[in-house]
Parts: structure tokens; C-alpha cells; sequence
């Protein structure tokens, strides 16, 4: 009866939109000019252009969603790039090298129009160590008299070059068909993967300097397994399986932590990709935090990140060591003041230098990673909202009180509510209501999404 107005399509919608699992990963690479952010809106289906859109070296954003033949997948977008931060052949190798790193499958766009240059073979070289299927794309193509120009490119030894438009969308639906080819039919390692005994992917994120090589040293140690083939789990040599409290671990994109980049401008928005990247990859991540300085702007944007990325979510407060009295006072100020919005995450207190208490990141994680998983039966669900509805209803706004009428879970990893409601909710609402769930069936280390159904 509290489904009234809400036909079962709509319902089943709304599950169907919230339900899915993670995607497979497609990176757009190629040198500056090539069209790559031509080509990725045309991928993502996107009217407005991109190509004018270039903030350089703080952009964010890099990952769109996709689909194409019925299947979704995501993309990587290089393209909009600062191009001479570092002198273009170093930051093309840059961007290539982060945006394979987390991919499925690459698209490796060359402009035919120019042909192969130098800057493209450097890249082949690099494609070919990553060892990611490549379909390549030979841009510019924009009538039949182009083709030979395509023709050209099977000099790089990457197979048949595309000839496509990304301009005028010639040629985009073959290649794209290609694409789905090189693409897994589940996403890597599915979380189904889990099922099968993969072990747990954890990212081990942070700024720049709080510790996470030593802390990667410090657990990888003399402990460090190297298991050739788990079942179900395919090897990644930017990734490594640690032992662990009895149990393998996947730490991804360990590369990304192990490199030392010495890079000055950039440096910033390269940290960033490589935890967009990690996050990708991950079940859960450990973000460190160094309790020697005051809590940044910079933490806080990547604790942003690892919660807006899905992923459940461990605080690890570092260099605990270097820890007296008064800084400790301090440093409690700060987090009741900066991380009110993560409270639900699980707290450990470790030094990587003198190992202390880092034995507790793994019944941390795996608290968070139950809270991720946590699934509300319907039943269970409805009568705890029945009743915050009744002893706490939605304040009178214009002579109207708003309800929520029922709710379902509409997924997990992280858990996905879905609540239908006669009148729009307020954040404060949304958010009375977010903090209940989390006090009636613990989530704890876990983000909540929550979305509201408004009947009309
Ligand atoms: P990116 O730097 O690799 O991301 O390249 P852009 O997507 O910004 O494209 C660079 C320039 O090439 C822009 O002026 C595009 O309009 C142009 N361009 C991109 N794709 C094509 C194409 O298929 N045909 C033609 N003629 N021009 C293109
Ligand atoms: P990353 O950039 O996050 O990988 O940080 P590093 O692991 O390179 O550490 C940066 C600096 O912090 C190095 O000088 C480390 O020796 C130091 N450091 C890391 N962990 C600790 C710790 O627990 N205590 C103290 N006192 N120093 C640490």
C-alpha cells in the first residue's frame, strides 16, 4: 500500500539505474591536437564541446561514463591537458603512462593527417610495455580520399589503424565495435572476482610526504608474497599482493607509489590522477593523513575523492610517533572541525617508521569493507522508516509536509537507497535521515548514497 503512485517500471528503474557494479576502463590517449577530447565526446555522446574547455593542471575530472552497443564502460579523457607544463613529450608520456595504468583497453588516437611522429612512437613504446590491447585510431579522417593516410599508420605495429572522424563521427561505430572487443565482458576482476577468492583491492591514497611508501614498506616488508595466479584474478604488475593478518591483500597502483616523480609544476594534479586512478581500482581505501602538520586543504580534497569515488573508506593517521601533547590537542581540534563528514570512518593511529599499531589497518578495512557491504532487507528497512517518519516528520514548507513513503536498497558497494517521497527533501532532511540509518544498521567506513524519488 506505501507503493501507491509508484508504477513497478518505475521502481524497478530506479534499482535498475542504482544497481550496477563497476566498469571497464577505457583510456584516450595520444599527443596534444591528435583530437582526443573531439573523440571523447563523441564516445560519451556529448554536445557540448570539451575541446574548448582547457583549465589545465587542476582538473579533476577526467573519467566520463559510456555506452555503446548496450554496454557500458568508462572513459578516460587525457585530452584538454596543460600541454607544455613539462615540455610535451614529457607530459604526453606522463598522461599516457597514469591513464593506461587504470585501464581495460586503450584507444590510441594518431592524427592521420600528419602521419606518425616521433612523440607517437614513444608512446607506442610505452603502450607496448603496459601490454593493454590498443585499438588505434587514425583521426582526421574525415572523407574516403583520407584513407590512405590511415593506410600509413600500420607502420606503428599496433594492427589495424581506424580511420574515423571524431569531428564528423565517420568511422566512430566501427572502431567503437572494436573497442567492446578489447574491452573484458565484466568489469577486471569483477567484485563477483570476490566471490571467487580474489583477494581485496585496498588503495593507499594521501598528499604527497604522509607517508605512504614507508607505510607500503612497512607492511609489504619482508612479508611480500608474490602469488603468480590466483584464481580469478588476472596479474598486474602496478599492483602488489601483500600477506597481512592471515590474509592477501591486493595493494593497487603500488607503482604509482613506488615511482618517485620528481616533478615540480604539476606535480599536484599528477598526485591527483594517480588517487583517481588507485580509487578506481579499489575496494577500499586507506587514506593517510601525517599528524606532524596541520590537516590541508589537500587531505580533504582526497578524502572528497575517495568518498565521492564509492569506495569504503579507512582514516590512517600517520607519523603518530611525532606526536607530543600539545599538537595532539591540536590535532583533535582539527578533526572535530575538518571531518565531520567522515566520522563514520573507521580511525587507526600508526607510525610507518616505527611500525606502531599498523597490525590494526586490517580489522579497520575489513569493518569498512562490511559496512560496504552491508545489504537493509526491504522489510527491515520499511519499518525503521515508518518509524523516524512518525517521531520525526519532514518539516511544513508552503502548507505542505512532504513524506517519505517507502524506501528500498538498491544496491551495495557502497550500499544505494532509493526513497520514494510525496514532496521534494530537504539536505537537512536527507541528511536527519542518513545519520538514523547509520545509527540503526552501522555502515561503518562506508558512504551512503542516497537518492530521492519525488511522486508528482
Ligand atoms: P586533443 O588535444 O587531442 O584533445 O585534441 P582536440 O580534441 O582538442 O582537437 C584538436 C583540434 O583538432 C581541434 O581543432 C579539433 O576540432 C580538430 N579535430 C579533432 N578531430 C578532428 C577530425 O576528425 N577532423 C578534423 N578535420 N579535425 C579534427
Ligand atoms: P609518500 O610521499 O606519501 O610516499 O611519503 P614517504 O613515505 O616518502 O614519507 C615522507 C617522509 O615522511 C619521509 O621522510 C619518511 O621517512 C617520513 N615518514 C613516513 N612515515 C613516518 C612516520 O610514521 N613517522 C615519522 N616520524 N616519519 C615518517
Amino acid at each position: 500500500a506505501a507503493e501507491e503512485g509508484f508504477d513497478q517500471e518505475e521502481v524497478e528503474g530506479a534499482l535498475g539505474e542504482a544497481g550496477h557494479g563497476p566498469l571497464p576502463v577505457l583510456a584516450v590517449v595520444g599527443r596534444p591536437n591528435v583530437g582526443k577530447s573531439t573523440l571523447v565526446n563523441r564516445i560519451i555522446g556529448r554536445r557540448e564541446a570539451v575541446v574548448e574547455d582547457r583549465p589545465g593542471v587542476t582538473r579533476d575530472r577526467v573519467t566520463y561514463e559510456a555506452e555503446w552497443a548496450g554496454r557500458r564502460f568508462k572513459v578516460v579523457d587525457t585530452g584538454g591537458w596543460e600541454q607544455d607544463v613539462l615540455g610535451i613529450d614529457a607530459s604526453v608520456a606522463a598522461q599516457a603512462e597514469f591513464a593506461v595504468e587504470a585501464a581495460d583497453a586503450v584507444v590510441f588516437v594518431v592524427d592521420a593527417v600528419v602521419g606518425a611522429t616521433d612523440t607517437d612512437e614513444a608512446v607506442v613504446k610505452l603502450l607496448r610495455r603496459a601490454g593493454k590491447p590498443v585499438v588505434l585510431c587514425a583521426n582526421k579522417v574525415d572523407g574516403p580520399s583520407g584513407e590512405a593516410d590511415a593506410a600509413y599508420l600500420w607502420s606503428l605495429g599496433l594492427g589495424e589503424p581506424h580511420p574515423v572522424s571524431a569531428l564528423h563521427g565517420r568511422g566512430t561505430g566501427d572502431m567503437l565495435d572494436e573497442v567492446l572487443k578489447a574491452l573484458p565482458e565484466a568489469p577486471r576482476e569483477t567484485f563477483g572476482g570476490v566471490a571467487l577468492g580474489g583477494p581485496r583491492r585496498v588503495a593507499l591514497i594521501g598528499r604527497p610526504n604522509v607517508g605512504k611508501s614507508s607505510l607500503l614498506n612497512k607492511v609489504a616488508g619482508e612479508e611480500r608474497v608474490v602469488v603468480n595466479e590466483l584464481a580469478g584474478t588476472t596479474r598486474d604488475p602496478v599492483d602488489e599482493l601483500i600477506e597481512l593478518g592471515g590474509k592477501t591483500w591486493k595493494l593497487v597502483d603500488t607503482a604509482g607509489i613506488r615511482r618517485r616523480v620528481h616533478l615540480t609544476e604539476g606535480a599536484d594534479y599528477y598526485a591527483s590522477l594517480r588517487t583517481a586512478a588507485a580509487l578506481e581500482k579499489a575496494e577500499v581505501a586507506v587514506v593517510l593523513i601525517d599528524v606532524s602538520e596541520s590537516i590541508s586543504v589537500q587531505d580533504l580534497r582526497i578524502i572528497t575523492m575517495a568518498v565521492e569515488s564509492g569506495r569504503a573508506v579507512v582514516l590512517a593517521y600517520n607519523k603518530w610517533d611525532t606526536l607530543d601533547e600539545e599538537r595532539r590537542f591540536y590535532l583533535e581540534r582539527e578533526i572535530e572541525r575538518d571531518l565531520v563528514q567522515v566520522q563514520w570512518a573507521p580511525r587507526v593511529n600508526v607510525s610507518a617508521r616505527t611500525g606502531r599499531h599498523v597490525e590494526k589497518l586490517v580489522p579497520a578495512i575489513e569493518t569498512a569493507l562490511a559496512g560496504w557491504e552491508t545489504r537493509v532487507p526491504t522489510g527491515k528497512l520499511n519499518a525503521f522508516l515508518g518509524e523516524i517518519v512518525a517521531s520525526h516528520p519532514h518539516p511544513v514548507r508552503g502548507g505542505k509536509q512532504p513524506r517519505v513513503l517507502f524506501g528500498t536498497q538498491a544496491g551495495t558497494k557502497p550500499p544505494r537507497f532509493v526513497l520514494f517521497a510525496s514532496g521534494f527533501l530537504e539536505a537537512g532532511y536527507r541528511r536527519f535521515v542518513e545519520r538514523r540509518l547509520r545509527e540503526e544498521f552501522g555502515f561503518e567506513g562506508t558512504p551512503l548514497q542516497i537518492s530521492v524519488r519525488v511522486r508528482e
